[in-house]
């Protein structure tokens, strides 16, 4: 078990490590650190020890195992048998990771009739495609590609894995972290290398959204990170680029506690707003649900869809499927219209990347008009009445 422990030969109470301490778990008490009983491990203090008199005991040595990872894997997630968007966004990025640590980038294909999967891999940045392709991987299940992911890990021993946040990434990459006992910081918005130390900076909002935290895993490797879809940008594919497949040696689980049956796709109000060019979102600031149909029909007009703020959800104006932000979906089209929308942290957190904001709101004060590309100062029924009689005009 790993427990933190404060040598008292060498701290000298410079009260540092309390500072440096997020929980408020570090007391100074007789000339020395003594930490609480709700300490995390998060290692904080460890780092701010001038005099390196604060060490985990019980962590494994982990130097041996540091040097032998290079190269960035991102896992190649499927949807009916097509790569999902999200695995392009993430091959584009990790290009970019990947030239400043000049490695290459693999992706870890595992689904059953593959092929041009892995082509389409090698088209958006990858060099290598480990391609797990049997039948028993046709339905993604939790136990299964877990126990193949680590195998591929452990044989081709990447430092960097990136995975999407969506509803299987979110279940894969926690499960992989535990066995690889590595770290993972999920939903990053943005992604860095600190050349010298060979580092992945992970940023997120952390602390509902009030502030961005940038996260290192200095000691374990992979260092892991998810991404949610829409906030990296893909690079154009490529034809013509040139990729190695390779098939490794893996063995598939024959049983697992779980079996997937089927899949069955909701119906009914389900929307693609991350693949959307195009959205029209609601604030409470409409006034309404009866009013969530004028969003409607200008979103249709664009031929664009519609979203919602968090309010407007939890009010019932619309399902949940539509809402963007920290706890909803993250869109990055090339045009969002913020209808009677504040501009919360939580909610900026998942549109600030669209090419074109315009903000509809009374108030000229709101924060959205601050990240706004056009600001329409007024009653939002009243606008977006005038909009719709405009493009109908059209
Ligand atoms: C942990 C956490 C997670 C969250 N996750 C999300 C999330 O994923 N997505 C999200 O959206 N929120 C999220 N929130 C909520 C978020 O903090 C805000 O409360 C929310 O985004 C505000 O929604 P709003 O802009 O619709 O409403 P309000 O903040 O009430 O703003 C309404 C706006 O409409 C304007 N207005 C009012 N009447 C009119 C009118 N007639 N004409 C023009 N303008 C008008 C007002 O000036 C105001 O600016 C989260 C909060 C927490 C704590």
């Amino acid at each position: 078990m790993i427990s933190i422990r404060v040598d008292q030969n060498r701290c000298v109470a410079c009260g540092q490590c309390v500072e440096a301490c997020p929980f408020g778990q570090i007391q100074l008490e007789m000339d020395v650190a003594t930490i609480g009983d709700r300490c995390t491990l998060c290692g904080s203090c460890i780092s701010a020890c001038p005099l390196e008199a604060i060490e985990l005991e019980g962590a494994q040595p982990v130097a041996n195992t540091m040097t032998d990872h290079r190269g960035i894997l991102v896992w190649a997630e499927l949807s009916g048998g097509q790569v999902k968007p999200v695995t392009f966004e993430l091959l584009g990025e990790a290009r970019r990771l990947a030239h400043q640590l000049g490695v290459p980038v693999a992706v870890a294909l595992l689904g059953a009739s593959t092929s041009s999967a892995a082509s389409d891999c090698i088209k958006y940045g990858a060099d290598l495609v480990y391609l797990v392709d049997d039948a028993r991987l046709a339905l993604y299940n939790d136990e299964i590609y877990a126990a193949v992911m680590e195998q591929i890990i452990r044989m081709y021993r990447p430092e960097i894995l990136l995975m999407g946040a969506t509803t299987y990434g979110r279940s894969l990459a926690p499960r992989l972290a535990s066995r690889l006992n590595t770290g993972l910081t999920a939903d990053c918005t943005q992604l860095a290398i600190d050349t010298e130390k060979r580092l992945l900076l992970q940023t997120r909002p952390a602390f509902g959204g009030n502030l961005m935290a940038t996260i290192t895993c200095p000691q374990r490797r992979p260092q892991m990170a998810t991404v949610r879809p829409g906030v990296m940008k893909a690079l154009p594919p490529d034809a013509d680029r040139q990729g190695q497949v390779i098939v490794p040696p893996v063995e598939i689980p024959q049983t697992s506690k779980t079996r997937v049956l089927e899949v069955i796709q909701l119906q009914g109000d389900q929307v693609d707003l991350t693949a959307a060019e195009i959205v029209v979102a609601a604030g409470k600031g409409i006034g309404s649900a009866a009013n969530m149909k004028l969003i409607a029909e200008l979103a249709q007009l664009l031929g664009g869809v519609v979203g919602a703020t968090r309010p407007v959800v939890d009010a019932g104006w619309i399902s949940y499927s539509h809402q963007i932000g920290q706890t909803g979906k993250t869109v990055s089209p090339k045009l969002y219209i913020a209808c009677g929308i504040s501009g919360a942290v939580q909610h900026t957190a998942g549109m600030s990347g669209a090419e074109t904001i315009v903000a509809i709101n009374k108030d000229p004060d709101a924060p959205i008009h601050r990240i706004a590309h056009y600001s329409l100062i007024g009653d939002v029924i009243d606008i977006v009445q005038a909009l719709i009689a405009e493009l109908k005009k059209r």
